[in-house]
């Protein structure tokens, strides 16, 4: 659990951080929580890295440049549009490529070609290799349901259902607002909370029955404008302090952390002391 300096000068969100019982007793005294899905539920950076050097490697070595390595990714890539990626990475290694068009078939030289065949491999490697859920964050998913919280997914993946299939949790979210949905909604993406006051709306509840739970800058950003009735951030790596000075209400490492707190209330209360019928 992150810890506040003294000082408090890395901390810009008004909100103060929850401690242990208190995040658990608002996780508790909601009535549904909305799931980010890339880092949250399903380690998705790790595909989209080794999409990039499937793309990037062959691609490098036949211009004869500076071979391709994960570094590059954090340097060039990672957190920008894929078409912008492509532009980066060639502009470091002094190349550069017509734009195309997005509608360009995957072997063509241009920008939007190179950015499609990484999409092309980043399906490819998800169906060889496939991607495993987190187990803390699939431990949290049952217990949150076993204690009567309803679920849904919120992403702006337009890989979205691919990655839950994939990742063997599509049938256990009866509601996912992905990328496509989105379109098809007209609905403004991340920061904007829309997406996820529409995920609450499929559920029936409002945004201050539901938590949100991210682990990118701008999904907290989501989560806070919405108003929701929890932010809950899980820091894979982007740093606490970022996703506290987005507005999240409390952070973890991993959603485990909160597990103890649940099972052992879940376990406790009345109503889950019952003989099953
Ligand atoms: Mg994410």
């Amino acid at each position: 659990m992150y810890v506040p300096t003294k000082q408090g000068t890395i901390l810009t969100s008004p909100h103060s951080p929850l401690s242990p019982a208190e995040t658990r007793d608002r996780v508790l005294s909601s009535r549904g929580i909305l799931f980010d899905l890339d880092g949250v539920l399903t380690p998705t950076a790790e595909v989209h890295m080794s999409a990039w050097s499937r793309l990037f490697t062959p691609f490098l070595d036949a211009q004869g440049v500076k071979p391709y390595t994960d570094a590059d990714y954090f340097a060039y890539i990672d957190g920008k549009p894929r078409y912008d990626g492509v532009r980066s990475l060639l502009a470091s290694r002094g190349l550069s490529l017509p734009d195309g068009e997005p509608t360009d078939a995957p072997e063509l030289e241009t920008v939007c070609g190179l950015g499609n065949r990484k999409n092309k491999a980043f399906n490819e490697t998800l169906a060889e290799d496939g991607v495993s859920a987190y187990p803390g964050s699939l431990r949290f998913l049952d217990a949150v349901v076993a204690a009567g919280l309803k679920v849904a997914v919120v992403t702006s993946s337009l890989n979205g259902e691919m990655v839950l299939t994939a990742a063997g949790l599509r049938d256990r979210f009866e509601i996912v607002v992905d990328g496509v949905r989105a379109r098809a909604e007209k609905l403004a993406g991340k920061p904007a909370p829309d997406t996820y006051l529409f995920g609450a709306e499929l559920l029936g509840l409002t945004a201050a029955q539901c938590v949100v739970i991210e682990d990118a800058e701008s999904g907290i950003q989501s989560g806070r404008s919405g108003d929701f009735g929890l932010v809950l951030g899980v820091d894979r790596g982007v740093g606490a302090h970022v996703l506290f000075e987005a507005g999240a209400d409390t952070v973890v490492t991993d959603l485990d952390e909160l597990l103890p707190l649940i099972g052992s209330t879940v376990l406790s209360s009345p109503s889950s002391s019952g003989v099953p019928a």
